[in-house]
């Protein structure tokens, strides 16, 4: 059965996967969603015995509809392979009654890798379906993650370039070290002064600048997008869900159609919401649990049924969440307004002109599948430093918001179904605040001190992305305002 792909705010003109992977970003500024979402056509028990890579193929063919069985298969085989340090690329483990799903053995030890690794594939290859010539400039507005797993992801990918903003003040240590050392030269890195909401706005806006598009074209470029919009991005995120599923059902952990619970520690709603569609896809999921920190836009509209983003931002410790503006929300809107791209329109703009939007009754009772709650930084710091003395698990501070709102889900509902944690980044990442939480370290220590101290509270061995940077030259230093985004665009194109 063929997908195509409809913008969640205009009606019509849909496309197919590979040209919704190529522009990222619908042209009314709507993001692309499946008509529907397929059903899995193995079952649990034939998918609970292959690999990752099976399992990606059998989810992403159901969506990536026109891409042939080996373009796609070429495309995982090259994503999933030895820049993971596990050959069963995401492991579980099980620690405090639950199991910590951990994706991030990939080149940038966070999440974002479990995407990032094949989207340069997907777009280079659906470029070569729809003959496009010009080159792919890729613009990416990041937390922390996003930014790194993409250069990663696309440094010396023919016939593309990559470009970076990063809020200067508003990433770890190590996630800027990450950025500023990256080799390449079709990547270009820069530090803005704003927080991340201004670069993803300032990104947004760049995409949607229609003569600067048709200029870009006269010179042979064409701006695609690597942000969690992408379609190409949303997509290989649901297979973690799905292979996650069936390994607790290899390994006799559930039994086949047990219903789980699934805890994500959420920004931009993307990881979250890959979840969502593993659910819609057969996979036994019962609640979906939305954990955020004390940026908890989320909490409260899952509490309230109003979107506010107009609060004060709150920096903290678990950057890669200090989002008020959760882009991948618009899918669910959409879906929860009958896919009626006009009522989702009238949401966006409300929330574009107000910085809020109040959805009705019948789209909250819609709702039902998710349980959105938060985690201050004090409770988050706890949640560390009490995994660690139960069980000697270190876990990331992400992570550790989404184990805090664990537990007050379960104190709030008794329920204790098995329940599978994201666990999106390695402690590694976030040195300076996990180790305070764990030990008496002051957190202002030189990072990569603190990371060879973890070591060996953790005895988890120190990982090679840690190691590459700690002696790598600092290869980009450029910093704009907000206001200038687009010509630093222009500059380096050298247009
Ligand atoms: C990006 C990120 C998140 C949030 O994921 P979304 O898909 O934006 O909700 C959580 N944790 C880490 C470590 C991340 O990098």
């Amino acid at each position: 059965m063929e997908i195509l792909y409809n913008s969640t705010r205009t009606k019509g003109n849909p496309v197919k996967a590979s040209e919704a992977i190529l522009k990222g970003l619908s042209d009314d500024g709507g993001l692309f969603v499946p008509q529907q979402i397929p059903a899995l056509d193995k079952s649990l028990e034939e998918l609970s015995h292959m690999t990752y890579q099976e399992v990606a193929y059998e989810v992403m063919k159901l969506y990536l509809t026109d891409f042939t069985e080996e373009e796609l298969k070429n495309c995982i085989n090259k994503a999933y392979d030895s820049k993971f340090d596990t050959e069963v690329i995401a492991p579980m483990v099980e620690a405090d009654g639950a199991y910590y799903l951990e994706l991030f053995h990939g080149a940038t030890i966070a999440f974002k890798d479990m995407a990032l690794s094949i989207l340069p594939h997907l777009l280079t290859t659906s470029a070569k379906k729809n003959d496009v010539k010009n080159e792919i400039v890729i613009l990416t507005a990041t937390s922390g993650d996003t930014g790194k797993a993409a250069l990663a992801g696309f440094a010396d990918v023919e016939g593309t370039r990559i470009i970076v903003f990063y809020p200067k003040n508003g990433v770890s240590p190590i996630q800027e070290k990450q950025m500023v050392t990256q080799k390449g030269d079709n990547t270009f890195v820069v530090g803005i002064h704003g927080n991340f909401d201004d670069a993803q706005t300032g990104v947004k806006n760049i995409f949607g600048d229609k003569e600067l598009a048709a200029y870009m074209d006269e010179k042979g470029f064409q701006f695609s997008s690597a942000n969690s919009i992408n379609i190409g991005r949303l997509v290989p995120q649901i297979v973690y869900y799905v292979y996650a599923y069936v390994k607790l059902l290899e390994e006799e952990k559930i039994t086949c159609g047990e219903k789980i619970n699934v805890v994500v520690p959420t920004g931009n709603f993307g990881n979250i919401l890959a979840a969502f569609y593993a659910k819609q896809m057969g996979i036994p999921i019962d609640k979906l649990i939305c954990a955020s920190n004390e940026n908890k836009v989320l909490y409260d509209f899952f509490a309230t049924g109003t979107y506010d983003r107009n609060r004060e931002f709150v920096l903290t410790t678990s950057p890669s969440m200090d989002i008020l503006i959760s882009s991948n929300l618009e899918r669910l809107i959409y879906r929860i307004a009958g896919n009626d791209p006009d009522r989702n329109r009238d949401f966006m703009e409300a929330l574009k002109n107000n910085g809020s939007y109040t959805i009705t009754e019948d789209m909250s009772k819609e709702l039902a599948d998710f349980y959105g709650n938060y985690a201050s930084e004090e409770e988050t710091a706890k949640a560390i430093r009490d995994l660690y003395e139960n069980t000697g698990y270190v876990i990331d501070t992400h992570t550790a918001v989404a184990a805090c709102v664990h537990k007050k889900y379960k104190a709030e509902t008794g329920d204790d179904k098995v329940t599978v944690i994201a666990s999106t980044a390695s402690p590694y990442k976030f040195t300076g605040s996990v180790m305070e939480a764990i030990s008496e370290c002051d957190p202002e220590t030189d990072a990569f001190e603190l990371a060879d101290k973890l070591c060996e509270l953790s005895k988890v061995p120190l990982p090679n992305a840690v190691l590459e940077i700690k002696e790598a030259p600092v290869l980009h230093d450029h910093v704009c305002d907000k206001t200038e985004m687009k010509q630093t665009v222009m500059n380096f194109l050298g247009i």
